[in-house]
């Protein structure tokens, strides 16, 4: 009795369900289709297994069809190291619905005994047609050492300009590090399209990065209780700035907090937006749509 009164918004069924890691249920369809701007399908599968617990066969047609179901049809595989790069770039080719970013995470280029080498690798891969961005890429404060911090800069210097190199969308993940991150993108230049993911910044920073035309990436984190400067932030941010992303199989949205994350968790994602921004639901996916088809598409 007592242990069932100690947590009354979690039931028993959920508590079990997040114990054993499974997946939670599909949430209500959106009523237009959009995209997942970022998520790691191979790391998803491999700590999570396949989403909706389909066959293993084809995971990634899996995770797909089970997204498309409540109107996320699209999705960007986000690299974070060469092989986690290669395997996002033969993926976006053998799907329609999947595209590609290729880099080495700022929490991993410092660890790397050979950067140069594994660049030149990110940049072979650059040039493919399906890989449509560079990143994530960007500067990690919270993991990384001031030790590693000069290879870390080094390494997000060389992916601005691979993006520019090959005119792709540049895709930051800045943790603790917003003025280093304008400051690294105003000396080396800011290429066409700059996409900070799963955006963590408050209000200022979000008004200064809208003004520079970056678009804001909005994760689950935007949904927690405790995250009232990161809603003033997106409330500010124009719809037509704004993309929704999962970082599966991380920060799965409220309700299912601690549960492995998906891409066909991104409705919630987005009817939080909807709400924070006070934007009619239909419009709002509308928008994130296009300005995703406009970052990274055609798919
Ligand atoms: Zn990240
Ligand atoms: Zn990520």
């Amino acid at each position: 009795m007592l242990s069932l009164m100690s947590e009354p918004t979690e039931t028993r069924r959920e508590r079990a369900a997040r114990r054993a890691g499974e997946f939670p249920p599909a949430p209500e369809p959106l009523p237009r289709p959009v995209l997942d701007s970022h998520t790691h399908l191979d790391i998803t599968v491999s700590e999570a297994g396949v989403p909706g617990g389909g066959p293993a066969d084809d995971p990634v047609a899996a995770a797909v069809a089970l997204a498309t179901t409540v109107g996320v049809d699209r999705l960007v595989q986000v690299g974070v190291d060469v092989a986690s790069s290669r395997w996002g770039a033969d993926t976006a080719d053998a799907h329609p619905a999947v595209l590609a970013t290729v880099a080495l995470h700022p929490n991993e280029a410092p660890r790397l005994a050979d950067l140069d080498e594994a660049l030149r690798e990110i940049e072979s891969l650059a040039a493919r047609d399906r890989v449509r961005g560079i990143g994530e890429t960007g500067m990690d404060f919270f993991r990384t050492a001031d030790e590693g911090r000069a290879a870390q800069e080094a390494s997000f210097r060389a992916h601005i300009a691979i993006a520019k190199r090959y005119d792709k969308a540049l895709v930051i993940h800045d943790r603790d590090a917003h003025a280093d991150v304008l400051r690294i993108l105003d000396d080396e230049g800011a290429p066409d399209t700059v996409v900070l993911h799963c955006f963590s910044g408050d209000a200022e920073f979000a008004r200064e990065c809208v003004r520079r035309g970056y678009l804001l990436s909005f994760a689950g984190t935007v949904t927690f209780g405790s995250a009232a400067g990161l809603r003033e932030a997106a409330a500010l941010t124009p719809v037509d700035q704004m993309l929704v992303e999962t970082d599966a199989p991380y920060l799965t949205p409220t309700p299912h907090r601690g549960r492995p994350n998906a891409s066909y968790l991104i409705p919630l994602t987005v009817r939080s937006l909807a709400q924070t921004t006070g934007t009619d639901l239909d419009e709002l996916c509308a928008a994130i749509s296009a300005t995703g088809d406009r970052a990274f598409g055609p798919w």
